[in-house]
């Protein structure tokens, strides 16, 4: 890495820091590692340049990155939450452990002539298609290794077998969410216009909502619809249903949203016991308390109130 041949990496649109360190280091030596190593200290660690604040002057000067285009690439801090490009998302959304890609943006890469590079935006884990292609985003080669960060030479390669991930044409996976899958594909695209489609769909009074307070709200409320069984289960094991049906009723109103709330009011089913209704009414209390949105705690609280 010598200044005197005027080196100067510009982030691809969209990029992640780490997906630019390997496509430099890759330019710039045969043993991309070593660049790596030289920029955060540790080669195996490139997964972690997107937070990297104290490599940033490293790699300003050695890799010529413009400061400010350098940090578009990078995961801040914001409150509780991470902002990541325009998105305000809660840490347990990012995945940084495995390599997240989208073959069919990475095979228009190719076939437009520029290396394939990873979004920054495919590390947000409930994203599972790529808003611009429609391609389905993997973490799993089809040999059946996991893309992990850890192992990661290029962004388009799996380490297990060679294969080039945009190659092999993957079957797009049947998914049962259809309607959640292409809401969050559009609520967090790339493009602004996406973006803007997606919340137009929105009930005003959630509108202006950060990306973190919508999942939270999503989620919180798909637990109501059996309260009593999912809140038995670990959030993280019920995620995705939840997550699947708070969308469905938020994209039909707040008339759905109440109705899915009322169900803590639901007549006790033949055979309960007398605490039926007492105890329904704590899982619903229990699942306002443990959301981590004041906005969707603040929201769904007066909303169960409104039925006492
Ligand atoms: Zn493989």
């Amino acid at each position: 890495m010598n200044r005197a041949t005027a080196i100067c990496f510009e982030p691809l649109d969209g990029e992640s820091t780490s997906s630019l360190l390997l496509r430099a280091a890759s330019s710039l030596s045969p043993v991309p590692g070593l660049v790596v190593e030289g920029l955060l200290g540790d080669a195996e660690v490139v997964a972690s340049a997107v937070h990297r604040q104290d490599s940033v002057d490293a790699i300003v000067s050695n890799l010529g990155v413009e400061r400010d285009a350098l940090q578009r690439t990078m995961i801040h801090r914001d409150g509780e939450n991470l902002r990541v490009g325009p998105f305000v998302v809660r840490t347990q959304d990012i995945d940084q452990t495995h390599r997240r890609v989208c073959p069919a943006a990475l095979r228009n890469d190719a076939l437009q002539g520029r290396s394939p590079y990873q979004r920054l935006n495919w590390a947000i884990r409930v994203l599972r298609f790529d808003a611009d292609t429609g391609g389905s985003i993997i973490d799993r080669c089809g040999c059946g290794r996991d893309l992990l960060w850890r192992e990661t030479a290029r962004i388009d390669e799996c380490p297990a077998c060679g294969c080039l991930l945009w190659e092999a044409a993957p079957s797009d996976s049947e998914c049962q969410d259809g309607e959640a899958v292409h809401f969050l594909s559009k609520l967090f695209s790339n493009r602004e216009h996406r973006r803007e489609e997606a919340r137009s769909a929105l009930p005003s009074e959630i509108l202006e909502w950060t990306e973190a307070d919508l999942l939270e709200l999503f989620e919180t409320l798909g637990l109501f619809s059996h309260p009593e069984v999912l809140m038995r289960i670990p959030r993280a094991d019920v995620e995705l249903w939840s997550r699947a049906a708070g969308i469905h009723a938020t994209l039909n109103g707040m008339g759905a949203i109440r109705n899915l709330i009322e169900c803590a009011f639901e007549h006790p089913p033949a055979g309960a016991d007398r605490f039926w209704p007492a105890r329904r009414m704590a899982f619903a209390n229990l699942a306002i308390h443990r959301c981590r949105s004041s906005r969707a705690r603040d929201l769904l609280g007066e909303l169960l109130r409104s039925f006492v």
